[in-house]
């Protein structure tokens, strides 16, 4: 006979939890919470009552059984009886009603789930009932809609009180079957986790349905109708690269931030509308988003048809006025208390971490900008956006979008506990915030310089002549370093157009550049007689030329970002040391690294650097060695060719066992934000231990 388990309380929740975050229109990144109460056997072997109940800091789509934290319920529900207690008490209370030690910590919201009577509740941020729960008059709407069986709660800030507040409510009220929280979101629940799901999906039907209908009769134009036409799609590219830059720059004042850029139908149909102007001014969607988009998006003051010069003097104008303004904000409400639940007021921290420029920038005909620490948080910016512009559209149906105030606000995004995460947040590393561009990166240097920095937390554009080879490395960096870290672009180092659309990419996958590795190379041998024009010309094209227009294309890039920039350039032992049979390469070579010293005395005035590393002899997974100097290298050993790599890899001997990581460990010293920040025109040698000077 089979036993069958049946799943536990645990594991369903997790399958509905991930149900509900699948649709970020129910739950948006990172916010709602989900629980289940149920009977369990504790570590004594006694039956107790357990609340699990969604941590803190993970995302509904993607929570596994680890990010649910079990509560005693015993111990939870006297908390009922208070009348008041500050969010640090509450923490330290519920620190003592675990059921499984290393649980994650709970969250804000957790009392909302515990004291309510039922045994499976959900909490979510859903875009429908949140156009009631943002709508000037929304009350009214929602009752129209849901009767008496909802709930209205007026703005508080989630915690003790709030959690009281909605228990108490419930408690009077036992036809209730849901709760709008006013400018935050919806509690439903269920006696089995199935009812409580189907209650959560049809609650959120029941309005979107109510609110649709009412748009379809109402017959105005979404946002008020166009008040810009869009460029074509071509033309959104051209200028978004060609000021992303800029913008880049701009708010990167205090922290180098990644950009996002998108062009998507509802954020290109709300930034170019008549209510743009003003819907933009009045505050965040949720409580939720605020961490992630501010306040207020930047919207831009430009209009197609002006020019991209015209467009990075708005951007410029843009920031400044929105740091000012946010200042402003900062100031108003620094004597705030922040916790009306404690006992004594609590205000903000004198070292508290702001940052005061946007984080959703939109710009009229183009698209919207978002900025991040990655390419992660600037996604989870854009997405929150996305949710914010649905709601924005149903809450003006219902009598017009409104938001928390800017003390409310303040008081979420300077919420004590939220800075104390971000403060316990480890430190970031190396190349964290940082883009580095890399050419030649199918290569063995190229990619060996790729991982080293991607480690560290470098954002890479990878290109190569070779896409596949860079796809190929994009997808293992994207898969070891996570989503988003990486693109693969095609370029050809000798083609002036093929540079120029390289460095396009860049900027709109990532905003910017701070690194540029000039690495794209080739090696040929042949004595002077039997060199062809064409290979001279090939090494003088990759080799000098190349390098020229990777870096004069990556100066006007730094320059327009205005925060300085770093050029690595990958030379050889040949630039210095004349080598016999190989006049071509040596040549350019040396061309290359003079071209190196040269953009030094030019870089400085901006912040530019530029130094040069010399390999010596790596062969372990080159490209650049071609077959006539593999056979006579591999000669001197009595090898085969293809037996090279392993010849050099096994010598100890000084000298002939440098691998790409060791050229990419020298690289990273020069590209680092932090280590050689005082050097530049350097060459530093990378040559096993046997001086360049002195050729085998
Ligand atoms: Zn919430």
């Amino acid at each position: 006979m089979t036993n069958i388990s049946t799943p536990t309380t645990l594991a369903q929740l997790v399958a509905r939890s991930r149900k509900l975050g699948a649709d970020r229109s129910i739950a948006n990144w990172g916010g709602g919470n989900t629980s289940a109460k149920a009977e369990e056997v504790d570590f004594r072997g006694r039956p107790a009552r357990i609340l699990w109940v969604k941590g803190s800091g993970s995302d509904l789509a993607t929570v596994t059984e680890a990010s649910f934290t079990g509560l005693y319920l015993e111990d939870v529900l006297p908390l009922l009886e208070r009348e008041r207690m500050s969010d640090s008490e509450m923490v330290d209370y519920l620190a003592h009603c675990f059921y499984e030690p290393g649980r994650p910590r709970p969250s804000i919201e957790t009392l909302l789930h515990g004291f309510l009577p039922f045994p499976h509740v959900d909490h979510t941020h859903a875009d429908a009932t949140n156009y009631f729960a943002c709508a000037e008059g929304g009350e009214a709407q929602a009752r129209d809609c849901f009767g008496d069986e909802l709930i209205w709660i007026p703005y508080r800030r989630p915690g003790f009180g709030l959690a009281r507040e909605v228990a108490l409510a419930v408690r009077a009220n036992p036809r209730a079957k849901l709760v709008i929280l006013a400018k935050h979101g919806l509690i439903t629940w269920g006696e089995t986790d199935e009812t409580c799901y189907a209650s959560t999906i049809s609650t959120i039907a029941q309005a979107r349905d109510f609110v649709e209908e009412r748009i379809a009769r109402a017959g105005r134009a979404v946002f008020g109708g166009f008040r810009v036409t869009t460029l074509s799609a071509e033309e959104r590219r051209t200028i978004a690269a060609q000021v992303a830059p800029v913008l880049r720059g701009l708010v990167s004042e205090e922290k180098r931030q990644i950009l996002r850029f998108e062009d998507g139908d509802d954020a290109l149909t709300f930034a170019n509308s008549q209510d743009a102007p003003r819907l933009t001014k009045i505050g965040a969607a949720c409580p939720d988003h605020l961490v992630h988009t501010k306040p207020w998006p930047l919207l831009v003051d430009w209009m197609p048809g002006q020019d991209g010069e015209a467009l990075a003097a708005s951007l410029r104008a843009g920031v400044t006025a929105y740091v000012a303004n946010y200042r402003r904000y900062l100031e108003a409400n620094e004597r705030q208390n922040l916790d009306p639940d404690a006992a004594a007021p609590i205000y903000r921290a004198s070292d508290a971490i702001s940052d005061p420029h946007p984080r959703v920038t939109l710009i009229p005909g183009v698209g919207m900008f978002t900025t991040g620490k990655d390419a992660m948080m600037a996604d989870v910016s854009a997405q929150l956006y996305h949710r914010a512009i649905a709601v924005m559209r149903g809450a003006e149906a219902c009598g017009g979008f409104i938001s928390l105030s800017d003390a409310e606000s303040y008081a979420v995004e300077y919420w004590p506990l939220e800075q104390y995460k971000l403060k316990m947040a480890p430190p970031e590393r190396e190349f964290a915030r940082h883009v580095v561009l890399v050419t030649g990166a199918a290569g063995g240097i190229g990619s060996a310089t790729c991982r080293r920095v991607a480690q560290d937390g470098a954002h890479i554009v990878a290109t190569d002549i070779d896409l596949a080879g860079a796809e190929q490395l994009a997808a293992y960096l994207n898969q070891h370093f996570g989503a988003g870290r990486a693109i693969a672009v095609k370029m050809d180092v000798t083609n002036e157009e093929s540079v120029r659309a390289a460095f396009e990419q860049a900027a709109l996958a990532f905003g910017g550049i701070d690194v540029i590795v000039n690495n794209a190379g080739l090696a040929s041998s042949a004595s002077i007689t039997e060199t062809s024009l064409a290979q001279w010309n090939k090494n003088w094209n990759v080799l000098a030329t190349g390098y020229f227009l990777v870096s004069r294309e990556g100066f006007r890039f730094l320059q327009a970002q205005a925060r300085g920039g770093n050029l690595v350039f990958i030379a050889s032992k040949n630039a210095l040391v004349a080598g016999k049979n190989a006049a071509a390469y040596s040549t350019a070579k040396a061309a290359e690294a003079h071209l190196a010293r040269c953009l030094a005395e030019e870089g400085g005035q901006f912040g530019i650097r530029v130094n040069t590393v010399n390999p010596d002899a790596v062969l372990a997974g080159s490209r650049i060695w071609d077959s006539s100097w593999r056979q006579e290298r591999a000669a001197t050993y009595g090898v085969a060719p293809d037996q090279l790599e392993e010849v050099y890899r096994k010598r100890t001997t000084l000298g002939v066992n440098i691998l790409p990581e060791d050229i990419a460990e020298a690289v990273a010293f020069f590209a680092s934000p932090t280590r050689s920040v005082k050097s530049t025109g350097n060459i530093l040698n990378v040559d096993g231990g046997v001086a360049a000077a002195y050729p085998r």
